[in-house]
């Protein structure tokens, strides 16, 4: 993390060795006392120093909570409600999706696949009509230099395995706490009663959604106890952030009973019942006498194509997104998330109308509307359209691409192609590749001071914040009911300013919580 020129007169840049080693080890404690955790690395986890897998290491955190604007913060939670009913609207439009898909299909062999698990289901009937969102639209501030005002701008919006949920509310948490009993070596400013931290629920929150889900799924009868199953992946380093949701879970009265299931040991662990209904059932390795019908699946596993290296993990998507469980998401609901679909809907095209926002938002008023246009910054196609190849000339050029970020439809961090090094990766693709990319311009917030603790080491320097809002969306993809829609808390992701990406599982951010300034 590189020195920048920002300040925030707040923040002691100057701790001394001694603050630096109170505060270090209160917040390394702090973090293992409450779950505000990983797994360490595989190479620790594979060496002789944890062969029982017991291990659990700090998560990368800021050593304060970020200033950010309250009026961004206020705007990002105000429209949380109406980007959850446009999600859910767009995973209810399959016309939609397969006009979208079309133009990718080709060249993305995982969108392909996607949609061919849904045709299977189609042509089958689906029996499930409840879909459960567990969202996360994110955000960064962004200074007009126009009308000198701050607003937010759309990062992506997320329609699968949205994490951090589990670990931010703790995150907040730990902030809160150090500002009642630690900071007072930092000096008065940042006692609580001089800093508004806003409260984040978003633990509570996302499992009240899973709950809600759990509790409309309807039984034909009443043979087997219902269960919720975590489908994850089988080297899962960020553990506790999910169980964290299954603890909320396991605390509602009565307890809802929360299994794990690794995504590869779907085929050995669940089946799908032979009637018409299509239950699917969940047999516990620990006690294969019992069975459970599966009223919910929530997946952390299953948005990249590491997650399907044969046709068996094909097999055991078609096997959950055939059967009545309630899926968060359904395969409609996880293509509503392609990065494709946020471009159609920031820069409409030739091909897709100017409209499609108002047509997706037929309850809403224009100015909710435009409270959501108001968040969209350019994204353009790369196609062969002429928007796309004049996206194509900005893409190829060694000035202009420097504003831009080079996206496919791929989630989990690590895949993006930044500025100068646009030009040359879509040089070494065949030009029919390209559609598949969307171009988006890089939003730059304005830096602020902070300091991230990772691995027991302090980076200093200026830090860019990325705010994402959590909301919960249960709908009935045939009637269209809306039965079910909240905003559920927040997420502060902080990275270097020198970093571009953000992700806090990809190794290169830290968690935060927001100091409203
Ligand atoms: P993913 O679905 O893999 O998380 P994102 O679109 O969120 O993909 O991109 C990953 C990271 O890249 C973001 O968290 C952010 O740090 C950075 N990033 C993406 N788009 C932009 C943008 N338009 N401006 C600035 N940074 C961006
Ligand atoms: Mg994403
Ligand atoms: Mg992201």
């Amino acid at each position: 993390m590189a020195p920048s020129g920002a300040s925030d007169s707040l923040y002691p840049l100057g701790l001394s060795t001694e603050e630096s080693e109170q505060l270090v080890s209160t917040i390394k404690d702090w973090s293992i006392a409450h779950g505000l955790a990983v797994r360490p690395p595989p190479t620790l986890v594979l060496s002789t120093a944890d062969p029982h897998v017991v291990l659990a290491t700090t998560v990368p955190v800021t050593l304060f909570p970020s200033p950010f604007p309250r009026t961004c913060f206020e705007q990002a939670k105000s429209i949380q409600r109406a980007y959850n009913q446009l999600y859910a609207a767009i995973a209810q439009d399959e016309d939609f999706l397969r006009d979208i898909v079309q133009e990718i299909l080709q060249v993305d062999e995982f969108i392909a696949e996607l949609w061919q698990v849904h045709l299977k289901v189609k042509e089958e009937g689906y029996v499930q009509s409840l879909s459960l969102g567990l969202f996360r639209s994110d955000y960064m501030v962004h200074h007009s230099t126009e009308n000198g005002q701050s607003g937010i701008k759309q990062v992506e919006f997320n329609t699968i395995a949205s994490s951090f949920g589990g670990l931010s509310s703790q995150t907040s948490k730990l902030h809160k706490y150090l500002s009642s009993v630690d900071y007072p070596l930092l000096g008065t400013p940042l006692s609580p009663q001089s800093i508004d931290l806003p409260p984040n629920e978003s633990t509570k929150s996302l499992a009240a959604g899973l709950k809600i889900a759990f509790d409309a799924y309807k039984r034909a009868e009443a043979i087997h106890d219902c269960c919720v199953i975590f489908v994850v992946q089988d080297t899962e380093r960020n553990i506790f952030d999910q169980r964290h949701l299954e603890y909320e879970l396991q605390k509602q009265t009565p307890s809802v009973p929360v299994f794990r299931v690794p995504y590869s040991k779907i085929p050995s662990q669940t089946s799908i019942a032979s009637t018409p209904l299509r239950q699917l059932l969940y047999t516990p390795p620990h006690k294969p006498s019992k069975v459970f019908e599966v009223a919910v699946v929530y997946f952390r596993a299953g948005y990249g194509p590491s997650d399907y290296p044969d046709t068996s993990a094909w097999q055991a998507r078609l096997q959950i997104e055939r059967s009545n469980a309630v899926k968060c998401p359904s395969i409609l609901t996880q293509l509503a998330g392609a990065k494709k679909v946020q471009q159609v809907l920031a820069t409409p095209t030739e091909s897709f109308s100017p409209s499609m926002l108002s047509q997706f938002m037929k309850t809403s008023t224009p100015a909710e509307i435009e409270t959501l246009q108001d968040t969209f910054t350019d994204i353009f196609p790369l196609d062969e359209s002429p928007s796309g190849l004049s996206a194509r000339k900005i893409a190829l050029d060694p000035e202009l691409c420097k504003s831009y970020v080079l996206k496919p439809q791929r989630e989990g961090g690590g895949n993006n192609i930044y500025r100068s090094a646009i030009p040359p990766f879509l040089q070494s693709l065949p030009e029919s590749h390209w559609k598949s990319f969307i171009l988006m311009e890089i939003i730059t917030p304005p830096p602020v001071h902070n300091m991230i603790l990772r691995h027991g080491v302090i980076e200093k320097g200026g830090v860019i914040c990325e705010l994402g809002i959590y909301g919960t969306c249960l709908w009935d993809q045939e009637s269209k009911e809306i039965l079910h829609n909240e905003e559920a808390g927040y997420l502060l992701r902080t990275k270097g300013d020198k970093s571009e990406e953000g992700g806090v599982a990809a190794g290169f951010g830290s968690m935060d919580s927001c100091r409203l300034v």
